[in-house]
């Protein structure tokens, strides 16, 4: 693997023209020998992207990115402002502080917070992965929860000990330090698709947990209304028309899971699954033109309305 730790050999600020928008990547991309969740060797080519080639397992369906970045390239991309616009310009507002905080995510942590509480009343320690500045962890809070966050950024994590008094490391998660209290309740919010291995990533919140403990996961669901007209659009118009595809399967993303193939990642963790949420994307957080926010609230809204919502949160004990 290239070690991409030294940022001047980050690309251009610049961005360029979309057909060369992901060629600097090309040279940091990693294959695997098996599959990432049932370790078969057999698999079929679903899409070629530009360079971005999407398998699905025919042992067990899960969708993955194969070559993929490294969590250490990946780990670059989301420190650098610049490297997410090359990624999609939808992130535009990664790095803004209100984009995690809108009344639409707050409405889905509130009620995620609320199934929580349903399944552990008494409530108890939580510790978010991948926390941020901290948004989840804010309400679940107030809500009465004593949380503790992870974050490797450093000033993200000041921010979240220093305005809101909720105790963050600013380390990995395999860190020693992680270990050293045991919690309730664990969640990763958009972080288990960007992993190349999530078995250690459920291995390591197993060994976190309580006995009867949580583990709340969100991600993009891709058997979402989203997924099947990206998927005809771009089959019926044999491949010209490729742009819902690339908006859907970006490159800091390893696994494009569904609700199915997350059930199975955590069955054979020897997590329980109790109860599975399906969610709409907070179109607010996202950079897009007028035109296209107002299309995309309307693809939204009909995918509410099939129940072929584009994320989904899944709640399992251990
Ligand atoms: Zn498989």
């Amino acid at each position: 693997m290239k070690n991409l730790t030294n940022t001047s050999m980050l690309p251009p600020a610049v961005d360029p023209p979309s057909s060369d928008r992901l060629a600097w990547a090309e040279p940091y991309l990693n294959g695997y020998a098996a599959c990432p969740l049932c370790e078969g060797k057999s698999w079929q080519n679903l899409y070629e992207i530009g360079i971005l080639k999407v398998h699905c397992c025919r042992g067990c369906s899960l969708m993955f990115l194969n070559p993929c970045l490294m969590p250490e390239e990946q780990k670059l991309i989301f420190s650098s402002p610049e490297m997410l616009k090359k990624v999609s310009l939808f992130f535009a507002h990664y790095h803004n502080d209100r984009s995690w905080s809108t009344p639409k995510t707050t409405e889905i942590y509130r009620s995620v917070l609320a199934q929580m509480e349903g399944l552990l009343p008494g409530k108890g320690t939580l510790l978010d992965v991948g926390c941020g500045k901290g948004a989840f962890l804010v309400l679940a809070k107030e809500m009465g929860w004593q949380t503790v966050g992870l974050e490797p950024n450093f000033n993200a994590a000041e921010t979240l000990r220093k305005q809101h008094d909720i105790p963050a490391l600013d380390c990995d998660f395999f860190d020693p330090r992680v270990a050293e209290q045991m919690y309730d309740v664990i969640s990763l919010w958009d972080l288990i698709e960007h992993t190349p291995n999530p078995k250690i990533w459920m291995e390591r919140c197993r060994a976190l947990l309580k006995p009867g403990g949580l583990l709340v996961i969100a991600t993009p669901n891709h058997a979402s209304l989203l997924d099947g007209l990206a998927h005809w659009a771009c089959r019926l118009s044999f491949g010209r028309v490729p742009a819902g595809l690339e908006k859907l399967y970006t490159i800091d993303h390893t696994l494009y899971l569904t609700g199915a193939t997350l059930a199975d990642l955590f069955q054979r963790t020897d997590f329980r699954v109790l109860k599975t949420i399906k969610v709409n994307t907070d179109l607010s957080r996202y950079h897009m033109s007028a035109a296209f926010r107002v299309f995309a609230e309307i693809l939204l809204a009909a995918s509410w309305a099939f129940h072929l919502q584009n994320r989904v949160v899944m709640i399992g004990s251990k």
